[in-house]
């Protein structure tokens, strides 16, 4: 019997499992890393091709299924399995990561490989299909958020197959898609926080403009609010404010990467009132105008443009974490 809380449905269709690594382009050097392998059939063709095989897996049964399955055969010494939750677990070196995986987590994961270090060559994942075309989206595409441009801005990510319901036992209730993930090297050198915070808040209404977003009193208050701050540290002389203040790490990544890009869920307007026009509400719209942003809007604006607001804000001394 299988757990439908951990997301447990088996590849049984070996011609798709055969499709998968030979897609993944893995080398008879390569150490791979495996999150969730369940029964084994992908497992086995990854010690096929590989050199060797890091199986993370959370069911116990499943641990001890798999190490019966390779026992006695050449592969077992080729084969380390590690009983865990993959997200709670120190990943070891890996060349490659190939998982067909539960899908709940999907968004921890993914951003769990895209700041592993160090930094891997690819990773073949299997995703819901819809996961898997945010992660691909393009400015413009109706899927298109800030799920798409993070990721994107770590790694370049292409969709591979389309993989339909019952290649699975017991099939899954949505269709599903295989994606290549390759970070980039080095990382962009973007404080990850303050980038995140930064399209949060572009995010916030994906089809609104700009220019509204950051007329909004939550977002004014916010951008203050980290100004002050900043303005009181540099008062305060006793930190440096150079470029190196910006490596801290990544905040926790959770769920939530997936924003609701229904319209009908639109957030109260919370502008400030008409005229009101505080100076520091000016300072902010002074750099959307600068840049021709305030009639831009995040569904359509392109890494680049993103990257080039930041820098503005930045420069203006705006901050986002
Ligand atoms: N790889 C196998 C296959 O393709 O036939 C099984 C894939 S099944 C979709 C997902 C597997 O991940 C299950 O074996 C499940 O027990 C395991 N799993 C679920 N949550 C996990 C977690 N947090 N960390 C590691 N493994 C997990």
């Amino acid at each position: 019997t299988f757990h439908k809380s951990k997301g447990q449905h088996i590849l049984k269709n070996p011609l798709l499992v055969d499709s998968i690594v030979q897609k993944a382009g893995i080398k008879n050097t390569d150490v791979i890393l495996e999150i969730g392998p369940g029964t084994g059939n992908l497992t086995k063709k990854l010690l096929e091709a590989g050199k060797m095989v890091i199986a993370v897996e959370l069911d116990s049964r499943m641990v001890l299924e798999l190490e019966r399955r390779f026992q006695g055969t050449p592969y077992s010494s080729r084969l380390r399995v590690i009983q865990g939750d993959v997200l709670k677990t120190d990943l070891p070196y890996f060349d490659i990561c190939v998982a067909n995986i539960p899908y709940q987590i999907s968004s921890p994961l993914t951003f769990k490989l895209l700041f592993h270090q160090p930094s891997f060559r690819c990773a073949v994942i299997m995703f819901q299909k819809e996961f898997a075309m945010r992660l691909v989206a393009q400015p413009g595409d109706k899927l298109y958020c800030r799920l798409s441009v993070n990721t994107q801005f770590y790694a370049r990510v292409s969709h591979l197959l389309k993989v339909g319901k019952n290649n699975f036992r017991p099939p899954p209730k949505v269709d599903s898609s295989v994606v290549r993930i390759e970070p980039r090297k080095p990382h962009p050198e973007v404080n990850p926080k303050e980038w995140d915070g930064f399209l949060r808040i572009c995010f916030i209404r994906k089809n609104k403009t700009l220019g509204s977003i950051f007329k909004q009193k939550n977002v004014l208050s916010l951008l203050e609010k980290n100004y002050k701050t900043l303005q009181a540290l540099k008062g305060a002389q006793n930190v440096s404010l150079g470029g190196n203040d910006y490596m801290d790490i990544a905040g926790p990544w959770n769920n939530e990467m997936m924003e609701s890009d229904d319209d009908e869920m639109d957030m109260e307007c919370d502008e400030a009132a008409e005229g009101e026009g505080s100076e520091f509400k000016n300072k902010v719209l002074n750099v959307l105008k600068e840049g021709n942003f305030e009639e831009q809007r995040a569904s359509k604006l392109t890494q680049e443009g993103f990257l080039t607001l930041l820098s503005m804000f930045n420069k203006a001394g705006l901050h986002f974490s």
